[in-house]
């Protein structure tokens, strides 16, 4: 018999315990910045070394923490469930923590893509993406990162994933950045959905919807007691 489908939508507040600032609790600045100057064309049209050195400081960070009970619990879970995580965050404590198939929406931390030829996608090693880093047609290297007013381009598989859960979990988002907020439309009604979040999100209500008002590692336990 095939295991059932247990699909996750995660956002930067599964990350929070394991000391990763998520971007809505600092007044919608990421890290001191306006996010257009860090995250967008037109900040790195303006100023790539802002840009790079932005995405140097979170890759600094990230490389040091470790994934948090949430992370793990989510791991855990591929035991009994086929389990595919969508996640909006950049940072890789969903591997680290050891599950075996995430989609980065927003892109990856770690990797680096050209300016010429976005098929052509690089490891970071370390920390460091410097100007002068090129691809191998010579040109610059740019942060591997979905930014604001780009094309989300794995958003089509993230919703076929979602049409075809058995059970759905959200947990550390804020929904509001789209189109990864309008995967939970995609949901079938039948469908058990947890939403789990310290201050949760306003949803509009629909069936099977269960609202868990707490931090990532307590609320996801509370969903694994409810799952079995
Ligand atoms: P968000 O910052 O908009 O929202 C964070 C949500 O997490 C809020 O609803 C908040 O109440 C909740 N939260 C706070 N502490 C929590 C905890 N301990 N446990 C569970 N939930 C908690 O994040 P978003 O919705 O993911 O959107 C922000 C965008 O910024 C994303 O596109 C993402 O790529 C980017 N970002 C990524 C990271 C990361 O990779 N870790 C960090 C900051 C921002």
């Amino acid at each position: 018999m095939s295991r059932r489908k247990l699909v996750v939508l995660s956002g930067a507040g599964i990350s929070a315990e394991s000391g990763i600032p998520t971007f809505r609790d600092a007044d919608g600045l990421w890290e001191g910045h306006d996010v257009m100057e860090v995250a967008s064309p037109q900040g790195w049209q303006r100023n790539p070394q802002l840009v790079l050195d932005f995405y140097n400081q979170r890759r600094k960070v990230a490389r040091k923490v470790e994934p948090n009970r949430g992370h793990s619990i989510l791991a855990e879970l591929e035991e009994e469930f086929e389990v595919v995580i969508i996640t909006q965050n950049v940072d890789d404590l969903h591997e680290k923590a050891g599950s075996s198939q995430v989609i980065h929406l927003h892109g990856e931390l770690f990797k680096s893509r050209s300016t010429v030829d976005p098929s052509l996608i690089y490891d970071v090693e370390g920390w460091e993406l410097n100007w002068g880093d090129t691809c191998e047609k010579g040109s610059q290297l740019r942060p591997h990162i979905v930014w604001f007013g780009e094309m989300v381009p794995m958003m089509e598989v993230a919703a076929v994933h979602a049409q075809q859960a058995d059970i759905f979990i959200v947990v550390g988002t804020s929904l509001v950045v789209y189109p990864a907020a309008g995967l939970l439309d995609y949901v079938s009604s039948s469908v058990p959905k947890y939403i789990v979040d310290p201050n949760m999100p306003s949803v509009q209500s629909r069936p099977n919807l269960h609202l868990i008002e707490k931090i990532g590692s307590e609320g996801l336990q509370e969903v694994l007691e409810r799952l079995f």
